[in-house]
């Protein structure tokens, strides 16, 4: 069995070893040392990198008692061991900062953490039951406040009596010798990983996401220089944004509020000049006893539908109105006189032209993957 360092101390990021066993596979080399200070994949947390003498670690998982070392090269005898410590402290900040809020939402709620993945970005934990935002909030405050108190954190193996009696959230049920972590007064819960020695090296505790999961609740958070880096990333967008706006950026949602309701107020006055426009220049029509057959730059299928009614009256037998270019596709509408049925005519289309298209007797629409000059040429065959 590997004498796992970490388990007395987490702070241990170079340490020397035996290589006991360093099998070629065809995803590498797996290494077995004497000792480790490598922490495995484990209970939803990413493992350690760093390298043993000369070669890489890609992987570290745990398979039985044996902590199994994915490295790129072979190594034998005595090593020198480095972990890449500014990865492993990033873990220990969130993972511990997961231990507070878990035993905070325990203690208020009575809630079980049923979920947890520690990646290389983002900390997602489940709880088994919902959470207002004002109740996250509260969690959040609390959470920060435990940080604040830079409260001791204590790793130990109780004596099956001291277990029986002492009271610790624990996620699944556990083999031989049970490992508690214990922050006084904020959580106290079975785990293996490494965490900090402090609540204050965790720094800032920030939930950035929550959402609705299988009838309790998923939340992403976010701990020590991850949620400096969020913050900044946030920061910088709010600038720009209030910039574009010409206010503070504390301002910034009032005025985007503003600038939104400006914008769909613009939108109706341009769609109802627009719709003015179609009527003006539609009345300006000669009327004629030939076909209309007319292609309009920009025009969505409520403007084709207008100008088609607009022009009512004023055709011989059928008035077409298009939009689009050859690329992309033609979007039209059509309406005719009374003694022509629309529908035979979107049969005829469909036929010659492969549009898709429906509607009345009196009145169809739809689109057309046709080159304008087939599209004039079909229309003047009529
Ligand atoms: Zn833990």
């Amino acid at each position: 069995m590997t004498e796992k360092l970490y388990d007395k101390n987490a702070y241990i990021f170079e340490f020397e070893a035996r290589v006991l066993d360093c099998t070629e596979t065809e995803h590498g080399f797996e290494t077995v040392l004497d000792r480790t200070a490598f922490f495995p994949e484990e209970g939803g947390q990413d493992c350690d990198s760093g390298t043993i003498g000369d070669v890489r670690v890609k992987h570290v998982s745990l398979r039985g008692g044996q902590i199994v070392h994915l490295t790129d090269g072979s190594v034998s005898g005595q090593v020198h061991c480095m972990i890449d410590g500014s990865s492993r402290l990033d873990r220990m900040q969130q993972h511990t900062g997961e231990h507070i809020v878990c035993g905070i939402v325990h203690r208020l709620y009575g809630y079980e953490n049923v979920g947890f993945h520690l990646g290389s970005d983002d900390t997602t934990f489940d709880f088994d039951g919902p959470l207002t935002k004002a109740q996250l909030d509260e969690v959040e405050t609390l959470a920060n406040s435990a940080v604040q108190q830079n409260l001791p954190v204590r790793g130990f193996y109780p004596s099956a009596g001291e277990l029986e009696t002492l009271d610790y959230r624990s996620k699944k049920e556990i083999d031989g010798d049970i490992r508690i972590v214990e922050i006084e007064g904020v959580d106290r819960c079975a785990c293996c990983a490494p965490h900090v020695a402090r609540t204050g090296e965790i720094g800032l505790i920030k939930f950035t996401d929550s959402m609705a999961y299988k009838g309790g609740i998923r939340i992403h958070m976010l701990c020590g220089m991850r949620a400096l880096r969020d913050y900044a990333v946030k920061q910088k967008n709010l600038e720009l944004i209030a910039a574009e706006l010409s206010c503070k950026p504390t301002n910034a949602a009032q005025f985007f509020k503003k600038f939104t309701a400006d914008t769909q107020l613009l939108k109706q006055n341009v769609s109802e000049l627009k719709r003015q426009l179609t009527l003006l220049r539609c009345a300006a029509v000669e009327k004629t006893d030939k076909n209309i057959i007319l292609f309009e730059d920009n025009t969505d299928t409520g403007a084709l539908r207008l100008t088609v009614n607009a022009l009512d009256g004023k055709y011989g037998k059928i008035c077409a109105v298009l939009s689009g270019n050859d690329g992309d596709g033609y979007s039209f509408a059509a309406a005719g006189a009374d003694s022509c049925d629309m529908r035979e005519l979107a049969k005829a289309m469909r036929e010659k032209l492969s549009a898709r298209c429906g509607g009345s007797e009196k009145m169809i629409q739809g689109s057309i993957h046709a080159e304008r000059s087939e599209i004039e040429s079909f229309f003047a065959k009529l």
